[in-house]
């Protein structure tokens, strides 16, 4: 193909759908994160979907991309190369793209941890101790210790570390294990100030619990939960594509995640009317995308209220969000 005609001059905005495009075309299993970055498989080390988890990182704003299995960052024109492609083909393929930054592997990485705020890992070191409440709930204790569930024995407060799809450490959440009505959840930001920390911008509205797992999972379903411990209970009863929205709303950025995961969504809220009440409005805001009901029997408030073995067989069936209304009616 020979020189192509120049194109006009370019608008002020370039279209962010650009370098997702190209991206598109060499990266499988591509799925949005914060501040326009994806994660996918690496071409150039040859991952491969279903054998790890994803480790390119692209941004589809600048184009800069970065792989943290040690491949090495850049731009879209150095990753063109990586990939072997022909002097003439990418230029073909950049040609029409905005400017990239310039790329190298530290300003990527500067970028990120400036923007999301990432805390050190050894933050958890702190909350180090056995979260007994849960153990005597019917937890499994390996479990816990691979979500690196903690206690804070100051505060008296089980802790949740909350991860972005990069697995970075980016918030704690501590939930109250005494029996009140009062700050049963509190996301820790001046709390952290004791440990030489400033948070200050994290927020859990902004982030699934155990996005960084389930969303780069290769699996045809997602579920979703409101809280931690319902999360845990799917994943000791063997449903590990489960992610918890932290509470019964779901944010926008909360509903873009799931909408861009292209899953089958299968919601299961707390069985009370609040409960209902949400389910039905997130089932409106993910009109988009195919979605379903688990309903909790009678009786049962939360999914750790049932055995294992019950949940399994439980999410066997789900079912449509209209035959779940009718079956709430009563109380709605
Ligand atoms: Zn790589």
């Amino acid at each position: 193909m020979d020189k192509p005609q120049r194109k006009p001059p370019r608008g002020p905005a370039p279209l962010e759908a650009d370098y997702l495009e190209l991206y598109q075309e060499y990266v499988q299993g591509l799925r949005p994160g914060a501040n326009s970055n994806y994660m996918g498989f690496c071409p150039i080390h040859g991952e491969t979907p279903g054998k790890s988890k994803p480790s390119l990182s692209v941004n589809s704003e600048s184009g800069l991309w970065y792989c943290f299995a040690g491949c090495g960052g850049g731009n879209a024109r150095t990753f063109l190369k990586e990939l072997g492609e022909k002097r003439s083909t990418i230029d073909r393929k950049i040609e029409n793209l905005p400017k990239s930054a310039p790329g190298s592997r530290r300003r990527v990485k500067s970028q990120e941890k400036d923007e999301t705020k990432v805390l050190p890992e050894k933050l958890l070191g702190v909350f180090d101790f056995c979260p007994t409440a849960l153990l005597r709930e019917g937890f499994d204790e390996d479990l816990l210790l691979d979500h690196d569930i903690g206690y804070d024995r100051k505060l008296r407060r089980v802790t949740f570390p909350v991860r972005n799809q990069l697995e970075e450490l980016v918030g704690i959440v501590g939930r109250r294990t005494e029996k009140s009505e009062y700050g049963k959840y509190k996301v820790y930001t001046r709390e952290l100030l004791e440990y030489g920390l400033t948070v200050t911008s994290f927020s859990k509205t902004n982030y699934l619990w155990r996005e960084d797992r389930a969303l780069s999972e290769e699996l045809p379903d997602l579920y979703v939960v409101e809280g931690f411990k319902a999360a845990l209970w799917f994943v000791q009863s063997g449903i590990e594509n489960v992610v918890a929205l932290m509470g019964s709303h779901m944010s926008e950025l909360q509903q873009k995640k799931l909408v861009e995961s292209g899953r089958r969504i299968l919601l299961c809220l707390d069985n009370d009317v609040a409960g209902q009440r949400a389910t039905i409005k997130i089932s409106n805001q993910l009109a988009t995308s195919r979605r379903f009901v688990i309903p909790l029997p009678e009786g049962i408030h939360q999914p750790d209220d049932l055995t294992e073995g019950e949940l399994r067989t439980l999410c066997e069936k789900p079912i449509t969000i209209s035959k779940a209304k009718r079956q709430w009616q009563i109380s709605l």
